[in-house]
Order: C-alpha cells, then sequence, then structure tokens
C-alpha cells in the first residue's frame, strides 16, 4: 500500500494572521472529522511557516515549504536554506513547481541540487514534472517527464529516494480550471510507474506516492482519486479555503 496524500500549495496568498486562521480552520475540521487513510500537507509561503507551526502544534497535519535555495548558507541575499526552513518545524518542501520552472527559469540541474540539499536536511520532497499545451499537443508528455524524471532524481540512494512524493501536475491545468480528465492523468502516471520501475528496485518504485495536481476540486477530486495510479493530489486554488480543502481531504477518505 502506498502512503495517500493531500497536499496543499499555497502559493503567495495569505499573510501571518491570515495563515493562522485558515489552518485552524482546517485543524478543526480535522479533529472532527479526522482522516484516516490520507496524510494531510499543507506548504503556506516562507513568512508563515513559524506560525503555522505553532497552530499545528496538537494536529496531524504537517506542513512545508515551496521552495527552497539550492546551497547550504553563504552570501545569497534575499534567498532561503533547507536549514531555516527546516527550523520552523517543517517536514516538507515542494521543489520543481512549473511556476518556479517558468518564471524563475529553474532547470533540470538546479532542481536536482534543491532536491539533494532538502534530503540532506531531512525534508521531504514533493517533485514536480509536468508538460506544457504545447508539449502534450505534439504528443511529447512521456518524453518531458522521463526527462524531468530521470535528471530530478539522478545520484540519489535508495534510502534518500523513500523521502521523495512526485506530483505530476500538467502545467496547462495548474490555476486554469481544466483539469487532466482521470483517463488523461491515469496514463501519465501509469507511464511514470513504469519508468521508476525501470530506474530504481521495485521496493521503491512500486512504494514512491505520485499524485497529481492541476485544478483539482470538490467536483472532481473522486474520479481522480479512483484511479490506480494515482495516490492523492496537490492542491492550489482549492486548498485557500478550509471547506473546499476538506470536501478534498473526504474524497480521499472515501475512495482510498
Ligand atoms: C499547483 O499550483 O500546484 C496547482 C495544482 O494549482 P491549481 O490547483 O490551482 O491548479
Amino acid at each position: 500500500m502506498r502512503q495517500k496524500i493531500i497536499a496543499g500549495n499555497w502559493k503567495m496568498y495569505k499573510t501571518n494572521s491570515e495563515a493562522a486562521r485558515l489552518v485552524r480552520q482546517m485543524a478543526n475540521r480535522l479533529e472532527k472529522n479526522p482522516a484516516k487513510k490520507c496524510k494531510v500537507i499543507v506548504c503556506p509561503p516562507f513568512t508563515a511557516l513559524s506560525t503555522v507551526n505553532e497552530v499545528l502544534k496538537n494536529s496531524k497535519i504537517e506542513f512545508g515549504a515551496q521552495n527552497l535555495y539550492g546551497e547550504v548558507e553563504g552570501a545569497y541575499t534575499g534567498e532561503i536554506s533547507a536549514k531555516m526552513i527546516k527550523s520552523t518545524g517543517a517536514k516538507w518542501v515542494i521543489i520543481g513547481h512549473s511556476e518556479r520552472r517558468r518564471y524563475f527559469k529553474e532547470d533540470e540541474n538546479t532542481i536536482n541540487r534543491k532536491i539533494q540539499v532538502a534530503l540532506e536536511n531531512k525534508l521531504k520532497v514533493i517533485f514536480c514534472v509536468g508538460e506544457t499545451l504545447e508539449e502534450r499537443n505534439q504528443n511529447l508528455t512521456k518524453d518531458i517527464v522521463l526527462n524531468q524524471v530521470e535528471w530530478g532524481l539522478k545520484g540519489f540512494s535508495e534510502k534518500e529516494l523513500k523521502n521523495i512524493v512526485i506530483a505530476y501536475e500538467p502545467v496547462w491545468a495548474i490555476g486554469t480550471g481544466k483539469t487532466a480528465s482521470p483517463k488523461q492523468a491515469q496514463d501519465v502516471h501509469a507511464f511514470l510507474r513504469e519508468m521508476l520501475d525501470a530506474l530504481f528496485e521495485s521496493n521503491i518504485s512500486q512504494k514512491m506516492p505520485i499524485l497529481y495536481g492541476g485544478s483539482v476540486k470538490p467536483e472532481n477530486a473522486k474520479g481522480l482519486f479512483e484511479q490506480p495510479d494515482i495516490d492523492g493530489a496537490l492542491v492550489g486554488g482549492a486548498c485557500l479555503k478550509a471547506d473546499s480543502f476538506h470536501k478534498i481531504i473526504k474524497s480521499g477518505e472515501k475512495v482510498f
């Protein structure tokens, strides 16, 4: 059985007080209606990590950052290291999100290095991959995700790989309201699983969760979670309201 995960990427939303309120609402809902099958993770902005840690002290919700800098420490004005993130109590970090690839020109080497420093600092990684619409229309989806996974996961030991979760996020479905159909998503997830089988020992490849991300909402979560190779979701917009995020978690609890 693979770990099932529902994670929320808050992106550049929520001040400290807003973050505290949102995560308190989420924790209250989960206290009344606990998630027994899914691990729940929230990824607020850096500035809210310590606040979220305080609020979540007695909760099972885990939290993480959305990025880090790929060096241990140094004269890198404005950057945030893995060790700093770890010191807030965070357990997770998202790496390779398509918005970072697109707006901040992160390439496969940068992403591989970021994963390395995360793992060295005992942060677990949600590693995002996915194709653009143009690439999908050219039938390049599989080549793109193959390349991203091969480079991103290069050089890690079996022990390290156990701390990585993949999120397949077709770029054309992120923040656009367009979701991959359950079949479209399942096809890529099944391909990713085959790829992991070819690259790693089966005790790694069969256990690595693969989440789907791209306009997941309460209305479409169930159909996605019913697919055999979808182990949960990385949610953007719909995780900014406690109610919709909780409904997605409840769909996971029903299906998994
Ligand atoms: C994301 O940014 O990871 C994401 C999936 O966003 P949305 O759910 O808003 O498409």
